[in-house]
Order: structure tokens, then C-alpha cells, then sequence
């Protein structure tokens, strides 16, 4: 279980290049439950979201941490928790995970969430940066804007975002699918679909960015402004149309953006996350990673990203936590994250494929450099 790889795996620094803030108040049984899983909480069946792999992930990973028995259970973890206080119940499980830069997507309820200056200062001075979602911006723009001037609007704002982002990402996955039409819409089209919109909201409906065209121009403006954009894919809450979000639909997008220069950075992925390896490996600006999915298999986390390394290059592969409102969910996915690494390296290494040298530099390009070249972080 614990060959020379792993130490490797162990000590390697990760950036975590898609992750969210965490709660930073008190919270109940049912709003920590709510926040274990993708589930929106425990229900008459299910009855507790600690019966499962993530739910004894986080108490044999982070008990040990505030001082309990990794067999602990849900209640005495919790009330432990309650006694500490957030803050250091916080500081105490973002502390030494050897991440060293956070990517923060800030476009999911923000003003419940630690923003990203404080999610670095609450792991000990980690520095943090802004991916700046594309929907997010849209449905800011539109209310202050009429058909006329949408399009310059949102071109104008997405230029100010950029120069405090060092990414884009799109929920396409969540609001229409990603069998989006690779064309770039022209003016026309989005004038129309603003109008649309505009329509919508003036008979009530609440400003939610799903339609395609208006997504297809963010997508092409975030492109045009040449920084990364992440695209959700696969697993995520009961809010998305999982037979929508298998990354193969995006194949012609892909082949479109290929000589843009701009990477495109596929999160998740699971179920479909072997698609997405091959996606890595055929499209040069491409890359992956399963995060989100490595916390909620856990015991079988090793699996899962052996599975998505079969035939992505590694330096296509990143390391992300796509933690949210949980400091537990930070240092689960660096547990689960470096035992599956250690594993994976372990067996190429038993397969006389690599040397530990080889080892060391893979794990270096999944854990750090492949995040930092991606998304021109310094340092
Ligand atoms: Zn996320």
C-alpha cells in the first residue's frame, strides 16, 4: 500500500484548480449533511448522508484531526465541531495540506461563502485566485441593460472580470447540455435571444442564463479573451441532466476551439471521466481532472483516477477538490487524492514502466505544474 511512489504522492504540492468557499458559520446536522454529498440533504429514505463512502471518508480522514477516533461517530463528530467553533475547526483541517494555490469559482451563492482571499488566509497565507463564472455574468448584465446593448455589455464586463480572473467556467452542463452548436452566434442571434430573455424576466421569470446562444457568446468571448475556461461535466446536484453531460457532446466544440490557443479545462467528469481521457488525449488544449468524484468514491478513489489516466497524457491531469461550503471536503480530496496517485505510481513502478525519478516529475506535473502552465499562475 505504501511503495516509494507514495512518498512521492505525499509530499508533492497541488494547486487546486477548481474549488468553491466554505460556510463559514455554525451549522446544523441536516445543513452539514446537505453539504456532504450531492444530494440536497437527507431524506425519509436515505436517513443519513454519513452512510456513505464520503460520509466514513470524513470521519476516518478528518476525526483524527479535531482530536476524535477516526471511528467516531456522526453525532460525536459533530458536537466536536460545534465545540471547537467554525473558524477553528476551519483553520484546523485547511492547515497543511500542501496546497499552495487555490482556484476559486465565485459564482455559486457567494454570499454565503468565504470569498477567496479568505479561504487562503484560513489555510495559513495560501494564495487564492478568481475563476469567473460565464452564466453568472450574463444574468448580472441583463438587468442593467436593454436588446440594443446586451452584447456590447456583456463584452465590456467580461473584459473587466478577466483582468481579475485567472479563468472562465461555464455551467452549460447545468442550464442546456453540452451539445452545444460549435458556432460562434452572430450579433443577430444574440440581439434575439437577449430579446428573448428580456421577455421572460418582464413576465416574472427570474434572470437564469440557459439559453444556448446566449451561452455559446460567453463561451466565445471567453475564448477571444484567451484565458482558460472550465467547463462542469458529468456528476454534480439533482439539478443536472446527467444524459446531457457526457464530455463526448462537446466534441465538436473542442474541435473548434483546438487552435485558439485557450485551454479548456474538463471538471469531474465522472461517470464519463474515461471519455474525458481520451478527450485529453486527442485534443491538445484539453485537460481533466475528477475531482468532486475522487471525495464521493472514496475507498474506490484509486480506481477512479487510474481510470482517467489510462488515456490522458499526464501533463493533461489536474488535481481539484471541488470542495464547497465544507473545510472537511478540502482535506478528504488531498487524503484520497495523493493515496490514488500513490497507488497509480506504485503500479507502474511494479510494472517496471517508470523509474521513481518518472514517478517524482508525474506527480509533480498532475499535483502542481500542469495547473500552473494551464492558467499562467506565477511563482
Ligand atoms: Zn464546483
Amino acid at each position: 500500500m505504501s511503495g516509494p511512489a507514495h512518498s512521492a504522492a505525499d509530499a508533492q504540492e497541488l494547486i487546486d484548480h477548481h474549488c468553491h468557499g466554505i460556510v463559514p458559520g455554525r451549522l446544523s446536522r441536516t445543513e452539514f449533511e446537505a453539504l456532504l454529498t450531492e444530494a440536497d440533504g437527507p431524506g425519509p429514505f436515505t436517513m443519513s448522508l454519513f452512510e456513505t463512502q464520503i460520509g466514513y471518508a470524513v470521519r476516518s480522514i478528518c476525526g483524527p484531526v479535531l482530536g476524535l477516533a477516526p471511528d467516531a461517530r456522526p453525532e460525536d463528530y459533530l458536537s466536536r465541531r460545534d465545540d471547537m467553533g467554525p473558524g477553528a475547526v476551519a483553520e484546523a483541517l485547511l492547515s497543511d495540506l500542501g496546497i499552495t494555490a487555490f482556484c476559486v469559482d465565485t459564482g455559486f451563492q457567494p454570499d454565503r461563502l468565504t470569498p477567496p482571499d479568505r479561504l487562503g488566509a484560513l489555510a495559513g497565507g495560501v494564495a487564492a485566485y478568481e475563476i469567473t463564472r460565464l452564466e453568472a455574468v450574463a444574468e448580472s448584465v441583463i438587468g442593467r441593460t436593454d436588446v440594443a446593448s446586451f452584447a456590447d455589455a456583456l463584452r465590456a464586463e467580461l473584459e473587466q472580470r478577466r483582468s481579475r480572473s485567472v479563468g472562465f467556467k461555464s455551467v452549460a452542463a447545468y442550464r442546456c447540455g453540452l451539445d452545444l452548436d460549435p458556432e460562434r452566434p452572430s450579433e443577430a442571434e444574440l440581439r434575439d435571444a437577449a430579446g428573448a430573455w428580456l421577455q421572460h424576466i418582464g413576465a416574472g421569470a427570474a434572470p437564469r442564463c440557459a439559453d444556448p446562444v446566449i451561452i455559446r457568446a460567453l463561451i466565445w468571448a471567453a475564448v477571444d479573451l484567451g484565458l482558460p475556461v472550465q467547463f462542469h461535466v458529468g456528476y454534480g446536484d439533482a439539478d443536472v441532466d446527467l444524459n446531457r453531460c457526457d464530455p463526448l457532446l462537446l466534441t465538436p466544440l473542442l474541435r473548434a476551439t483546438a487552435g485558439s490557443g485557450v485551454p479548456i479545462m474538463l471538471l469531474h467528469n465522472y461517470p464519463f471521466h474515461r471519455n474525458a481521457g481520451f478527450l485529453a488525449q486527442v485534443f491538445d488544449h484539453v485537460f481533466v481532472d475528477v475531482g468532486l468524484a475522487l471525495n464521493n468514491v472514496g475507498a474506490r478513489a484509486p480506481v477512479v483516477l487510474a481510470e482517467i489516466l489510462e488515456l490522458a497524457p499526464f501533463t493533461s491531469v489536474l488535481f481539484s477538490s471541488d470542495a464547497f461550503g465544507l473545510p472537511e471536503l478540502y482535506r478528504v480530496a488531498v487524503t484520497l487524492f495523493r493515496r490514488a496517485l500513490g497507488d497509480f505510481l506504485d503500479g507502474g513502478l511494479r510494472a517496471g514502466l517508470w523509474t521513481v525519478a518518472d514517478a517524482e516529475r508525474i506527480a509533480g506535473m498532475i499535483g502542481a505544474s500542469n495547473a500552473r502552465r494551464a492558467y499562467r499562475l506565477d511563482g
